[in-house]
């Protein structure tokens, strides 16, 4: 999705763009996720990362619309339905309205009466509706995306070392072939980036760049809508829930065009694979309970063995829970961006970082305030590492 969303937003701009990927097929990341949300997160304080993502939001739902008016996505790959959010244990307070800017403060309410019954809930259950969020499945947006005029797609092609000479970024596979040439490189490669800078590293000679990149495992469970009970599918909420993991359902499978549900997601560090696990199926079954306990029983026998399906991957994390975007060291590496680290919320916020990478090589207007732009920045921690060797 990340670069899908820079490749996008440059071409849109009018560059040429040529993108590489090891993987033989679309969504071989993180990406591969059968659907997830576009979900504004919220703080009583309105603090940096709710203001970014809800701007995150609205980047992704605008390029979503105008990706479906062109006709590269339809409403089976999206969904601006609006997020019911039942705040667990109290969680996720909305900031006073005097907190948001004027034009905010309508999309994130208290939920109505309507949609706490829809979800089984007595009107005193803590929950939100945030009106402009919705479903969507990476797999189709990154290839509507990457169908922009302009964009050149090789799959099947590993980049193992990059280096630079004469102006130009080389980008070379295992083999040592020579697989592209550019005078301006981003690297979006979800973990990889880390390792494709060591080899820059190795090759100037100059002080190491460490970007904390961390992965995340996390598991969907799913299963087709026909495997419920009519009784249970009478009850499913028609939007999707957020708040404790999340629920969607009526959105199609990987390989099944039917109508399935979706109950995501563990989270687990330290894990370098992402095999599907019976384990994290009752985790997921767990959260679901917690979520929506007007479901628990009714979707015991779509997590039963027989019924039950899911999908693992690993995100890609930096310590601060927001991503690492632009230029890493200007004056080093002249040309060299990055964008990666989207963590949980790369549907939210992979499309405002390419329009962040646009603005930076075009020179336009940020897409954001300057003071929000500034902890999406890459260079937050190349100068971290200065300041540390000047100490
Ligand atoms: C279980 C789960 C649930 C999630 N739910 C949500 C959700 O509800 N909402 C949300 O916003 N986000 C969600 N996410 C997070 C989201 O999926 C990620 O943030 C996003 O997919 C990351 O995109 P990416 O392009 O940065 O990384 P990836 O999708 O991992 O892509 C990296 C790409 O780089 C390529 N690559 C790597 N190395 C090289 C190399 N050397 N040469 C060439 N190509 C290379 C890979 O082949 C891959 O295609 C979820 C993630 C998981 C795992």
């Amino acid at each position: 999705m990340a670069g899908a969303a820079v490749a996008a937003s440059l071409a849109q701009c009018g560059w040429l763009v040529e993108v590489l990927d090891t993987a033989p097929a679309l969504g071989a990341g993180a990406s591969g996720l059968p659907v997830g949300l576009a979900a504004p997160h919220v703080s009583p304080d309105d603090n940096v990362f709710s203001r970014i993502t809800r701007l995150g939001v609205q980047a992704t739902t605008h390029r979503a619309s105008r990706l479906t008016d062109a006709g590269l996505m339809t409403s089976a790959d999206w969904g601006l339905t609006g997020i019911f959010e039942h705040r667990v244990k109290g969680k996720r307070a909305l900031p006073s309205t005097n907190a948001l800017p004027h034009d905010e403060d309508h999309r994130s309410s208290r939920a109505s009466h309507a949609q706490l019954e829809a979800c089984g809930f007595s009107t005193e259950v803590p929950a939100l509706w945030h009106s402009q969020a919705g479903w969507l499945c990476p797999r189709p947006f990154v290839a509507a995306q990457l169908a922009t005029p302009g964009i050149t797609l090789r799959l099947g092609c590993a980049v193992h070392r990059v280096s630079r000479s004469d102006g130009q970024w080389h980008a070379w596979d295992a083999g040592g072939q020579l697989l592209t040439q550019t005078p301006q490189l981003v690297l979006a490669s979800a973990f990889e980036t880390q390792a494709l800078l060591q080899t820059l590293v190795a090759s100037d000679a100059g002080p190491s760049v460490h970007l904390p990149l961390n992965t995340l495992r996390g598991q969907v469970s799913f299963g087709a809508l026909d495997h419920l009970s009519e009784a249970t599918r009478s009850v499913l909420p028609p939007f999707p829930v957020n708040g404790h993991g999340s629920f969607i359902s009526g959105v199609a499978a990987p390989n099944d065009s039917a109508a399935h549900w979706f109950v995501g997601s563990t989270f687990e560090r330290d894990c370098s694979q992402a095999p599907v696990r019976t384990e994290d199926h009752a985790d997921n079954q767990t959260r679901v309970n917690t979520l929506l306990p007007h479901l628990a029983q009714g979707m015991a026998r779509g997590f039963s063995p027989s019924h039950i399906q899911g999908w693992a991957g690993l995100r890609c994390t930096l310590p601060d829970r927001l991503p690492a975007v632009g230029a890493l060291d200007p004056a080093r590496w002249p040309g060299l961006l990055v964008c990666t680290g989207m963590g949980a919320r790369g549907i939210s916020l992979s499309v405002l970082c390419g329009e962040l990478i646009a603005a930076e090589l075009e020179g336009y207007a940020l897409p954001l305030p300057p003071e929000l732009a500034k902890h999406l920045a890459a260079r937050r921690y190349t100068q971290t590492i200065s300041r540390n060797r000047h100490n």
